[in-house]
């Protein structure tokens, strides 16, 4: 399937089918949601200066101990695509089922980008890179969404300590709380979306995994298959910024009733 025959009308009426009637929806997201924002995913590859570098040699406690200030000139850097990039069409049309329907966005991104387009219920798996947490004393610290002036890295206000962004580095634990908010959208959930994300990175994976065993209707929308792409009840092999709005738009004449008629 190619993500043009994807986007045909059968195809996004079968996804808005699936939601129509339901009144709650889980929505899980992950970096391809934001890759049309500029912000590059963790599998394309990283370009100009960071081009030598994994994700996964700077996204670690071990790479921050040993050269804290590349990670923060890496994390700087990221801030800086995240503030000029924005939200997208996908962003935007995911906050756009409120309130037609009660929807929790359980995100594997830390842009802080579908706040941004004003969803309400939003469980930040990996943190937000809009956030410093003390190495040190564990302060936290909120800070502006705005390209950061230079590449230096935040230090603690109460104990002077190197501060570090508040996401989580491969090996570390998600929030409680974050994973609290998923689950119970999860059980509680009458469809899922699963948008933009590989489904390799656990344990946020078992949330799509628990989705597709679950009886709730699942929709993926990637352009790329992943290891559920086999399983969901609709698949989307097209973009999200194209096809959220196209199933946005569908909804209006896609109650259960009329589209079997
Ligand atoms: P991933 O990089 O493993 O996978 C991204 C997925 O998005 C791929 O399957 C790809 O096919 C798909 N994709 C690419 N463009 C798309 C588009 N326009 N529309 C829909 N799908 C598209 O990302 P992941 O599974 O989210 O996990 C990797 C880790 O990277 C996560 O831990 C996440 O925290 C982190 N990350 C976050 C950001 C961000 O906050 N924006 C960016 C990069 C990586």
């Amino acid at each position: 399937m190619t993500a043009d025959t994807a986007l045909d009308p059968q195809t996004i009426a079968t996804a808005a089918r699936l939601i129509a009637d339901r009144q709650r929806l889980l929505v899980l997201t992950g970096a391809g949601i934001s890759a049309e924002s500029g912000i590059p995913t963790f599998r394309q590859a990283q370009t100009g200066l960071w081009a030598r570098y994994a994700p996964e040699d700077l996204a670690t406690p071990e790479a921050f101990a040993a050269h804290p200030e590349r990670v923060w000139s890496w994390y700087q850097w990221r801030r800086t695509l995240i503030a000029r990039g924005g939200i997208n069409a996908g962003h935007r049309a995911i906050a756009g089922f409120e309130p037609r329907f009660e929807v929790t966005v359980a995100t594997q991104n830390v842009d802080g980008l579908h706040a941004a387009a004003g969803s309400t219920r939003v469980a930040e798996l990996h943190g937000s890179i809009w956030r410093e947490r003390c190495s040190r004393c564990d302060t936290t610290l909120e800070v502006p969404v705005a390209e950061p002036a230079d590449e230096t890295p935040g230090y603690c206000a109460v104990c002077g300590a190197m501060s570090r962004p508040d996401v989580v580095w491969f090996g570390e634990r998600l929030p409680a709380q974050a994973v609290e908010t998923a689950d119970a959208a999860l059980a509680r959930a009458e469809a899922v979306i699963v948008v933009g994300t590989s489904n390799r990175v656990y344990p946020a994976a078992a949330l799509v995994d628990a989705a597709v065993a679950s009886s709730a209707p699942v929709i993926e929308i990637n352009p790329e298959a992943t290891p559920v792409s086999g399983t969901v009840d609709c698949r989307l092999a097209a973009t999200a910024s194209t096809a959220l709005p196209a199933i946005a738009n569908a909804l209006d004449g896609a109650s259960a009733g009329r589209y079997d008629q």
